[in-house]
């Protein structure tokens, strides 16, 4: 490998992950993470916890301080924007936050800026006088959207507050202002929360919210949100599920309503685009333009089962970067591809998954002909105190008996986040949902059982499987 100057534009999971590896493989390499705002290498994920308060400092949810970055040799420019890319003369426009600008030189160059969040065509959030975080109405992505969020809560000191959203970061955010004592609505356009779970379990992270004290709307679409008056009450107004009317007043509104790729850079440059407009790459992460990677939220996502799609995760910008970062040195390394894990708690639940469910294997063109079976194991031996069941749901193919996916809700004690990784580490190697009974688990009563929980659900759908 020969010594470069690399740039990596994004200084969150993608961008970092890649300036990462280029410095561990090539630490004679030159490498420079240019970043939007002050808060490069913070874990955004970490954000509802630190609404919540049980992260104390925002500082602590940085993955690396500046320190440790410097250690590592690369150069970090915060508050500067990439603003153009040059492609033929291999470099990049930047602004300062003081609005001097600048010209970067770069043998590659990483694009990772990441996503943005959507905001939904509600009246009073979009257009001239939008409603903004100083009415108390926030979008949440960034720590500079979390400082936002914590200003309004100091100042505004809420006692009711709407959730527009009931996807995973609804959810946590649901948890965390609940944690803080504000009462709190959430509202979801869809049938059922957590919609990337069967609703079958989506029922059980809604009861857990009730469980709470949440007031839970769901298959109501928010029309508008105004305020009573200049900084004032914030009426919300929805359309339940038969026309009813729905009217709830809050000091604080939150819209997490997903995200988008933010592309504009890549695209202005003529990069051509994929999934969900987000950039397109090949498995080693190259976009159309020489010398030009992508990474994480902005780019496509090779999924193992579906081919390309997009799926903005953490666990996969780390990965992209990575494998972005050792290619933009000279490397030759392919991203393996994701599965879509995910796992999310909700107060003392937690519910995860991974490939693909009933209707996405349905779709998914490759003949398959998918079974979902449901089964309740206990997470230990229930003669152990603390035994608690885990709703489990298995996808396979009737015909080849291929695991497909696998979807789990269970008590917070039950490790349902390590046991959706067995699944998808049985889905990367392509096993069969019988061959799961064969893997050697470890046992002991008050941990698990001598058929563990994931075992019992694996026989469960061959048993179902073969009538
Ligand atoms: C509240 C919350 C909780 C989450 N929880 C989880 C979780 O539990 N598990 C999980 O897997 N994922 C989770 N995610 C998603 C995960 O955080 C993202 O998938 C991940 O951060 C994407 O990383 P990224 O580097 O691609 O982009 P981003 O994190 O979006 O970062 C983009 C970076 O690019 C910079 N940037 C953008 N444009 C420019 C420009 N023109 N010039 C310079 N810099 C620029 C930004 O400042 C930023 O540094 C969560 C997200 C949020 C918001």
């Amino acid at each position: 490998m020969t010594s470069k100057h690399i740039v990596a534009i994004g200084g969150s999971d993608a961008g970092i992950s890649a300036a990462l590896r280029a410095r561990e493989l090539d630490p004679g390499s030159e490498v420079t993470v240019v970043v939007a705002d002050a808060y490069p290498n913070f874990s955004i994920c970490g954000i509802p916890y630190y609404v919540s308060g049980e992260v104390t400092h925002w500082t602590d949810l940085a993955h690396r301080t500046a320190e440790d970055l410097k250690a590592t040799g690369m150069m970090v420019r915060t508050n500067t924007r990439a603003t153009s890319i040059d492609v033929s003369g291999r470099r990049v426009a930047l602004r300062k936050r003081d609005g001097r600008t600048e010209l970067l030189s770069y043998d590659a160059l990483i694009v990772g800026t990441g996503a943005v969040s959507t905001r939904p065509p509600i009246t009073g959030l979009t257009g001239p006088g939008a409603l903004g975080p100083h009415d108390g109405v926030h979008l949440l992505h960034s720590m500079g959207d979390t400082f936002q969020v914590m200003r309004s809560i100091e100042e505004r000191q809420p006692a009711a507050a709407v959730v527009i959203g009931a996807g995973y970061i609804g959810l946590e955010m649901t948890e965390a202002l609940t944690s803080r004592g504000i009462a709190v609505t959430q509202i979801e356009a869809l049938p059922e929360v957590l919609p990337t779970v069967d609703p079958e379990l989506g029922a059980l992270v809604h009861d857990e919210l009730k469980a709470h004290g949440v007031e839970v709307i769901t298959g109501t679409t928010v029309s508008s949100v105004r305020a009573e008056s200049p900084g004032g009450i914030l009426q919300v107004k929805a359309t339940g599920p038969e026309g009813t009317p729905i009217l709830r007043a809050a000091d604080l509104v939150l819209i997490v309503v997903g995200v988008k790729p933010d592309t504009a850079l890549a695209v202005e440059a003529g990069a051509r685009t994929g999934a969900k407009g987000a950039i397109e790459v090949d498995e080693k992460m190259r976009t159309s333009l020489p010398d030009v990677f992508a990474a994480g939220d902005c780019a496509v996502t090779h999924h193992r089962l579906l081919g390309t799609t997009w799926l903005p995760l953490g666990t996969t910008a780390h990965k992209q970067g990575r494998v972005a970062g050792e290619n933009a040195v000279g490397g030759d390394r392919r991203f393996a591809g994701s599965l879509g894990t995910q796992v999310v708690k909700v107060f003392d639940l937690v519910a995860a998954r991974t490939g693909l469910r009933d209707h996405e294997a349905l779709s998914a063109g490759r003949g398959w002909m998918p079974m979902t079976s449901a089964s309740r194991p206990d997470d230990h031996k229930v003669y152990y105190p603390g035994a608690t069941p885990i709703d489990i749901r298995i996808t396979g193919d009737r015909e080849s008996g291929l695991l497909l996916g696998a979807q789990l809700v269970g008590r917070r004690s039950a490790e349902i986040s390590k046991r959706v990784d067995l699944y998808a580490t049985a889905l990367f190697h392509e096993m069969k949902a019988d061959a799961i009974s064969d893997l050697d688990l470890s046992y002991t009563p008050p941990l698990g059982s001598p058929w563990d929980a994931v075992q019992v659900a694996a026989q469960s759908w061959v048993r179902e499987q073969r009538p």
